[in-house]
């Protein structure tokens, strides 16, 4: 039946297109009237929708009669959604079903609202892996002051995707607060109300791989018509992209795509979009037609939830003044937090020791220690004499000369605030002074940043260079 349907479409369209869309197409099978046919993409499916589908409707009904049926099979396993990190998790049982995705499409189908009765809108039932983490909830992601915005700006997303003014979202904030699970979370529960919405999740840099892979295959536009089709896109660490014009031009196209057709985009980036560099300007400017929300350090009270949260999901009881112990003490991030709480239950499941607050001590100095990195007098000489554009010897010299002299100062202030060295050793590395300079340093830099603006700015800027 196909071979003859492809006789008759050979002598119709130009040779060159026949190449092109029909050759690559196998016919899988034929059941009453139905025949079924493989497709190698989704791109590949919609175009045959677009321009082609008379001729294979004609052709069609000329071998089986007017109910003539075309099933297509999407064959899913080299495009651009699958093979992906959080695959494994998936059940196989749904695993199988996302492998090939069958679009029936009816001939007869004549639904009221479409100008042509043939192209029928069949691309929306198309499954795309998501690459969401179920594990990524909003059950799973407790609230607390430091990210009640982000996440009910996340919540409202879910509720309407493309359908609020939070578009794109764009949620900042720095390593591990959270971003990545939110990103999930809302995916995961779009997906949830609106099965029937594409959603993706990919990571930047895996966005760019993929570009850049599409470019050597010559296959850009696919890329391109592959992005353009999804409902709800879901970028992770949009800071990846700074530097890689190639990468952001193509993204920039498929954003407006999107966004012009009332689709969701949902951006993380470990920075504000004003901080953000190497990143074009136009780009900048759509990420702020949205909604930028960040995600700051937790409080105490949310450590001690997610904690909570965390053990019990785990199944393991620890007593109270421990759990209160870990979040007074790792204050840094979530990700850490999780760290260190699951090497204490690791610590004593292993040496079956029971978990005490001194066990406790011990792990949350070791992560403390790992993870904070120590400011040396040396490191703070060097970044406060770049500031002042000089090198580190004239920040040592004996000479009176009003900038030199405040630069030592601000030297000798941050290392009195930032190490635990004394005084006098401060003193004796910075040049040599005893610990009376150092002392009126501090006192002076003290006086001089609550006088004087220019000052302030100093110590402000110097701070913010000290504190990556
Ligand atoms: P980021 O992407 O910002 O670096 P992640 O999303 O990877 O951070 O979060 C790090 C870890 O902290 C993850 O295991 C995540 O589940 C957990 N986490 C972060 N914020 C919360 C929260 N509010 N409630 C529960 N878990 C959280
Ligand atoms: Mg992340």
């Amino acid at each position: 039946v196909w071979n003859n349907c492809l006789e008759f479409i050979k002598d119709n369209i130009q040779p060159q297109a026949y190449k092109t869309w029909f050759e690559p197409i196998i016919a899988v099978k034929l059941t009453d009237n139905a025949l079924s046919i493989q497709v190698p993409s989704k791109f590949f499916y919609e175009w045959l929708e677009e321009h082609y589908v008379k001729i294979l409707k004609v052709s069609l009904t000329k071998e089986l009669g007017e109910k003539a049926k075309l099933v297509y099979i999407i064959k899913m396993e080299n495009t651009y959604g699958n093979k992906q990190p959080f695959t494994e998790r998936i059940p196989s049982s749904n695993r199988n079903a996302l492998k090939s995705q069958d679009v029936d499409v009816p001939f007869n189908n004549k639904s009221p609202e479409l100008r042509n009765p043939f192209v029928i809108p069949g691309i929306r039932n198309v499954k795309i892996e998501s690459q969401l983490n179920p594990n990524y909830s909003f059950e799973n992601f407790l609230e607390g002051d430091s990210n009640r915005l982000a996440r009910s700006a996340g919540l409202a997303v879910a509720t309407k995707p493309g359908g609020t003014s939070f578009n794109p979202l764009l949620i900042f904030g720095g390593v591990g607060l959270g971003k990545t699970h939110l990103a999930h979370a809302i995916g995961v529960d779009i997906k949830d109300k609106y099965p029937e919405k594409t959603v993706l999740y990919i990571s930047a840099e895996k966005f760019t791989q993929q570009y850049i892979d599409a470019v050597k295959k010559n296959n850009r536009n696919d890329f391109i018509h592959f992005y353009q089709i999804i409902d709800v896109l879901i970028i992770d660490d949009v800071q990846f992209l700074s530097g890689k014009s190639g990468t952001q031009d193509v993204f920039f196209h498929i954003f407006n795509h999107l966004h012009q057709n009332g689709k969701q985009v949902i951006l993380t980036s470990d920075k504000a979009p004003v901080d953000m560099q190497d990143i074009e300007q136009r780009l900048l400017s759509r990420f702020k037609w949205g909604l930028s929300a960040e995600l700051q350090n937790p409080d105490f009270e949310t450590r001690v939830s997610i904690l909570k949260n965390k053990l019990y999901r785990d199944g393991v009881e620890m007593p109270e003044d421990i759990i209160e112990y870990v979040a007074k003490n790792i204050k840094s991030n979530v990700r850490e937090l999780e760290g260190a709480i699951i090497s204490l239950i690791a610590q004593s499941s292993f040496n079956k020791k029971e978990i005490t607050i001194d066990l406790a001590r011990t792990i949350v100095e070791k992560f403390v220690k790992n993870t904070k990195r120590e400011v040396s007098i040396d490191y703070i000489q060097k970044i406060v004499s770049d500031y002042f554009l000089m090198d580190v010897d004239t920040l040592q010299s004996k000479t009176r000369k009003r900038h030199i002299v405040q630069a030592r100062q601000l030297a000798m202030f941050f290392a009195k605030k930032l190490t635990k060295a004394s005084l006098a050793s401060i003193g004796s590395q910075i040049g040599k002074r005893d610990h009376a300079t150092v002392l009126h340093a501090c006192k002076t830099v003290d006086n001089l940043s609550s006088t004087d603006k220019q000052f302030r700015k100093y110590v402000d800027d110097i701070t913010k260079k000290l504190s990556v």
